[in-house]
């Protein structure tokens, strides 16, 4: 890859370069973005960045590696023994579970010449469900000094457990980041109450309490903004029949908003959980998503074992499945976060 190259200026990248500078690499990523040949560039980059022999910062590769090296070279040319490539094959042109066992099997063995082992899935959202379970539990359990590299054009269509435990780098526009303020503010508040070690069943519907009060206020503020823009707002006389439909548009508008924005608060709390998982499941903590977060992070990851933090994440996600359904939304909220480990 050529300096001046159009990854060079992503803010993913810059933050992906950081982090193996100071020798922090996670084991999962997510490489998203338009264009496939882009992604396969980057993915080559950073395996010749982890594997080159003369590896100088700031020389010919944006991550910095060589170039021309046997390990670069070879990583070029995709036939180097330790870094597989797999591409869905087929008739249906999908990635399947053979391929994902062989390319594991491969993984778990020793690097032939390289200090790390890596599996490169190209349009990794063409793993067929069997395929795609069987990758999970290599998530589960990554092989040490291993890196699995999924790209994608259309990430949406990866299992969610599979986006949810990899390090999401979407080249071409911003990083991951917890977009509205309040959102923020209540995450770092949440994140630092669990940082030091309580284990009173107060604390934790202390905690309970501030995620429904934040909730509280995110339906109130929907409510505020949906009501101010609804007809009911500016016409006073209308028929009977009209009205009770503006009403009901507005409630379900209300609902539908509320939902979206829950959605994203519990993603917050879900990117802080992974970066706490990472940090307890590998050597080295890897890119974190929020990183002025991550002290807190490493924090409940030193309380953790790696199942714990795992299993965090699933309480997450099992959490937003069940509030998918009609269940009552403070049940739902109060049994999945007296089930994390904190
Ligand atoms: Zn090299």
């Amino acid at each position: 890859m050529a300096a001046g190259h159009d990854t060079d200026s992503s803010p993913a990248v810059r933050l992906l370069l950081r982090s193996l500078r100071r020798g922090r690499v996670g084991h999962a990523y997510l490489f998203s973005g338009d264009s496939m040949t882009e992604l396969e560039e980057l993915a080559r980059a950073l395996t010749k960045a982890l594997n080159c022999t003369s590896a100088q910062p700031g020389s010919d590769d944006a991550l910095g590696s060589c170039g021309h090296c046997p390990n670069c070279r070879r990583i070029d040319r995709f036939n180097h023994p330790d870094i597989l490539w797999v591409r869905p094959e087929s008739k249906l042109r999908s990635i399947t579970i053979d391929q994902i066992r062989d390319v594991m099997h491969a993984v778990n063995l020793k690097p032939t010449d390289a200090a790390w082992k890596a599996a490169i899935l190209v349009a990794a959202e063409r793993m067929n469900v069997q395929a795609a379970n069987a990758f999970l539990k290599t998530l589960e359990e990554p092989p040490p000094r291993s890196l699995l590299v999924l790209l994608s054009t259309d990430p949406q269509r990866l299992l969610e457990t599979i986006r949810s435990r990899c390090l999401r780098l979407t080249v071409g526009s911003e990083v991951t980041h917890v977009t509205d303020a309040a959102d923020g503010e209540w995450l770092t508040r949440f994140s630092s109450v669990v940082a030091t070690p309580q284990k009173s069943l107060l604390s934790r519907y202390l905690l309970l309490d501030g995620l429904l009060k934040r909730l509280a206020e995110i339906r109130a503020s929907v409510e505020r903004e949906l009501s101010a823009k609804s007809p009911l707002e500016t016409h006073d006389e209308v028929e009977p029949s009209l009205r009770e439909k503006w009403e009901d548009e507005l409630t379900a508008a209300i609902e539908a908003e509320y939902r979206k924005r829950r959605s994203d608060l519990l993603n917050a709390l879900h990117w802080w959980l992974r970066d706490v998982w990472i940090a307890r499941n590998t050597d080295a903590p890897g890119i974190s998503q929020l990183p002025e977060l991550a002290d807190n992070a490493a924090k409940l990851a030193d309380r953790l074992t790696p199942p714990q933090a795992l299993e965090n994440l699933k309480v997450i996600e099992r959490t937003r499945r069940m509030l998918e359904t009609n269940v009552q939304e403070a049940l739902a909220i109060e049994v999945g976060l007296l089930k994390l480990n904190l």
